[in-house]
């Protein structure tokens, strides 16, 4: 048997998890001190698996990792340190809850501090686990998110000419992230249009301190128009589709 190379103990948050050979799976978790980590976590597809419980995807565990020379990180031991079973009760609720997780999980790196993005996805699968208004707390998370990564967009002057914005239907850019003028908005051929009120809303949620909780809703009206305009700028920063989305807005 090979000698343990390393062994850490960590807390994480699991994103996902994919079954692996006869029994195994790996896990993906978005750990504070360490950012993500893929690790294998064996037999935990038999009857009998103590650890299956703890690993279920929005599960805040404890664990202890080892690692041989030069292989994945296995899970030896692991706790729940705080469950949110309700999301997973409606596939309303596990959709968004996986929302959050996949865009926690293509926003982190690994082997890098994510302390702030760590704080903040479990906060929102915990208000997602409490929270009548889903919608509302998607949208906090999204501005949030955007805010840690540097995506924070420009609201309240131009990102093309510079002028403040007029009370006026606007353009989103999505490649200068944030609001264009109507001048500006007809030369980018990408940027999608924006009502006031859609920007509004925009606004208010960015600049809603971290720890509010009471958020005026995100009214039900201008969902689809928002959806657009953020599930578009999010593919654009990550240069890919967001999964969940597109099935959030096939069952929904
Ligand atoms: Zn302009």
């Amino acid at each position: 048997m090979a000698a343990v190379e390393k062994s850490i103990r960590v807390e994480g948050l699991i994103l996902t998890h994919q079954n692996y050979g006869e029994a195994d799976r790996f896990v993906r978790m978005l750990t504070p001190d360490r950012g993500k980590i893929s690790a294998l976590a064996r037999g935990v597809r038999k009857m009998n698996s103590r650890k299956a419980g703890h690993l279920e995807p929005f599960t805040v565990i404890s664990a202890q990792l080892v690692q041989g020379r030069g292989s994945a990180w296995t899970i030896s031991q692991v706790t729940t340190l705080e469950a949110f079973p309700s999301l997973s009760c409606t596939l309303e609720s596990a959709c968004f809850a996986s929302y959050v997780a996949e865009l926690a999980d293509r926003f982190s790196d690994e082997d890098t501090e994510s302390r702030d993005l760590y704080r903040l996805t479990v906060r929102t699968l915990r208000r997602l686990s409490q929270a009548a208004d889903a919608y509302s707390v998607l949208r906090w998370f999204d501005f949030r998110l955007l805010d840690l990564t540097g995506y924070r967009p420009q609201l309240r002057e131009c990102v093309g000419c510079g002028r403040p914005i007029a009370p006026q239907p606007q353009y989103f850019s999505l490649s200068l992230g944030g609001a264009l003028c109507p001048n500006c908005g007809v030369l980018d051929a990408a940027a999608l249009p924006i009502s006031m009120r859609t920007l509004k809303f925009f606004r208010y949620y960015q600049s809603r301190p971290a720890a509010d909780n009471a958020l005026v809703g995100w009214p039900s009206e201008l969902w689809v128009e928002t959806d657009r305009i953020l599930n578009a700028y999010f593919t654009y920063i990550l240069e890919r589709k967001i999964n969940s989305s597109e099935f959030m807005a096939k069952v929904g």
